[in-house]
């Protein structure tokens, strides 16, 4: 792109700009450093905001085992980087949808981008697991220079106004013009926000993606980016036989993908267009001219037979592995060997920050201790390593009866905490339950033919609803208080704090349920 043409961009007056809650989550997208607490700040702030991300938490894109209830939850669920870039790509389509403009379509161009970013995630399942809302993001603004050029440029786009849109026509036509595309200027545009650079970096290399050599981290980023742009073609094109047909040569050469692969990506594509049209608020259009193209390429497939996708051998697999390696090591040290849960030290620091968290956010936090009942006899009967091995199986046990965000770690002996970080009690309580539950019914191996039971006592408190307590040391008390009346009470059962009417930390109401 020239300097004549920045300037006269930099300097038109309805140049998009970014809306002032996209420019904080830029930053922090920017910021290696950022913390969960200064995300959720930033999100909060908009509550349209957040109840999209919670809403796209509990899509079915996402196949939670449990509701995602706030987010904080929504958070720890999306990650950081995900939720950011969520978070930007509805920040970015409330801001720009109804903008004023001479020539383009916006219908037809949101309608491109939203499918190339729904295929885009499609593409991220198979090819970049791990980035698949950054993907969306990338996907969807890979033509924003169109709405630059679009706003910027008196009538740029008013020539094209008779014929239907479609991507190559506006590029031939920027060519003509101004000597580049849009895709120039959508990079430069994205620079001028500061939006991260592989953002950048994919806009600019959406029409070249051969340009990001062997070896370069984003090659496969930017290939798929390009590739989803082909496959919403291939769903919103006049014609989608030679679109799809264009679509599989380019796929097969930049992805490695068969044709058949490509029919399955535009099949799932299509399960999502619904979900996608009304988390966007946006018609994607008649779409059934497609689809009985790929139910016809369906029958035809005699072998359906699912080949799994080649690996994407790029140079960055090897860094991605280094970094792996280094991530392993960290999380290591935060594990107890025998168990695998966390550590005592990880445990004190995630309580530190949820509790912090907690406090800033008004958000739910249950804290539970589980205690293995009389296992002190397991020992005496089976010998230690079978207890060992028994611990190792309760820890399993513990997994299998929470989810992805919840901290499991191991405080001590044969005590367990589990963190619930935005759990309220009615949470909480259903999460005990089904812990108890679960330890009553599994039958532990100890040597030859032997099995035994060990039943577990369980004690929770949460603050931040009918409780908020001080500081985290009092929250820890209380769960242990609680776990405390479960043993006085029986053992293998539940036992909730409540606190007394003067709302001191003492005491915890019994509720059975062993
Ligand atoms: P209660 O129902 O009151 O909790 O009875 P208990 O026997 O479980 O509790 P107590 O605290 O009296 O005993 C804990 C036992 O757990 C004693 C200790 O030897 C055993 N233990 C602690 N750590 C380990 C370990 O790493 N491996 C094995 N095998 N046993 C352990
Ligand atoms: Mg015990
Ligand atoms: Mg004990």
């Amino acid at each position: 792109m020239d300097e004549q043409l920045k300037q006269r961009l930099a300097q038109a007056k309805n140049l998009p700009t970014l809306p002032a809650v996209a420019m904080r989550i830029t930053e922090l997208a920017r910021d290696p450093d950022a913390d969960l607490g200064q995300v959720a700040d930033a999100i909060s702030n908009d509550p349209a905001l957040v109840a999209k991300v919670l809403r796209i938490a509990n899509s079915p894109f996402y196949a939670l085992r449990r509701r995602c209830d706030n987010l904080r939850q929504a958070l720890t669920f999306l990650g950081i980087n995900g939720t950011l870039a969520l978070a930007l790509s509805f920040s970015l389509l409330r801001a720009f949808r109804d903008q004023r403009h001479s020539g383009l379509d916006h219908e037809w161009f949101w309608r491109r981008s939203l499918i190339a970013a729904a295929s885009s995630r499609v593409l991220a399942e198979r090819l970049a697991p791990s980035a698949g809302e950054e993907l969306f993001l990338g996907a969807l603004l890979q033509d924003i220079g169109m709405l630059a050029l679009d706003s910027a440029v008196a009538d740029f786009y008013a020539p094209l106004r008779k014929q239907p849109s479609a991507h190559q026509l506006f590029m031939t036509h920027e060519h003509a013009q101004l000597g580049t595309d849009h895709a120039a200027v959508g990079a430069w545009l994205l620079e001028l926000w500061h939006l991260p650079d592989h953002i950048q970096k994919a806009a600019a290399g959406s029409h070249e993606p051969e340009s990001v050599a062997e070896g370069e981290p984003l090659r496969t980023f930017v290939r798929c980016v390009c590739i989803a742009g082909h496959m919403a073609d291939a769903w919103i094109a006049e014609e989608p036989a030679g679109a799809l047909q264009r679509l599989k040569e380019l796929a097969q050469g930049l992805l490695g993908l068969e044709a058949e692969e490509v029919e399955q990506a535009l099949s799932a594509v299509a399960e999502q267009l619904p979900e996608i049209e009304s988390l966007f608020e946006i018609d994607l259009g008649d779409t059934r001219l497609m689809e009985s193209i790929l139910e016809e390429a369906k029958e035809a497939q005699v072998l359906q037979n699912l080949q799994l996708l080649r690996e994407a051998s790029d140079a960055s697999a090897t860094k991605e592995s280094l970094e792996l390696r280094t991530r392993q090591l960290e999380e290591q040290s935060r594990r107890d060997p025998l168990t695998g849960l966390y550590n005592r030290g990880h445990l004190d620091r995630v309580l530190r920050e949820e509790f912090e968290q907690a406090q800033r956010h008004r958000w739910p936090l249950s804290v539970v201790f589980a205690d293995l009942d009389h296992f002190k006899g397991v020992n005496d009967a089976h010998g230690h390593q079978a207890g060992d091995g028994v611990l190792a199986a309760a820890a399993q046990l513990l997994v299998s009866c929470t989810r992805g965000g919840d901290v499991i770690a191991r405080y001590g002996g044969e005590e367990f905490v589990i963190v619930l970080p935005g759990s309220g009690s009615e949470g909480a309580r259903v999460v005990c339950a089904r812990l108890v539950d679960a330890f009553a019914r599994t039958h532990h191996a100890v040597g030859e033919g032997e099995s035994v039971v060990v039943t577990a006592s369980v004690g929770v408190a949460t603050h931040g609803e009918a409780v908020e307590f001080q500081d985290v040391s009092e929250l820890i008390r209380a769960a242990d208080r609680a776990l405390y009346t479960a043993k006085l009470a029986g053992r293998n059962r539940l036992a909730e704090y409540e606190p007394d009417k003067a709302g001191h930390v003492s005491g915890a109401r019994f509720r059975g349920s062993g």
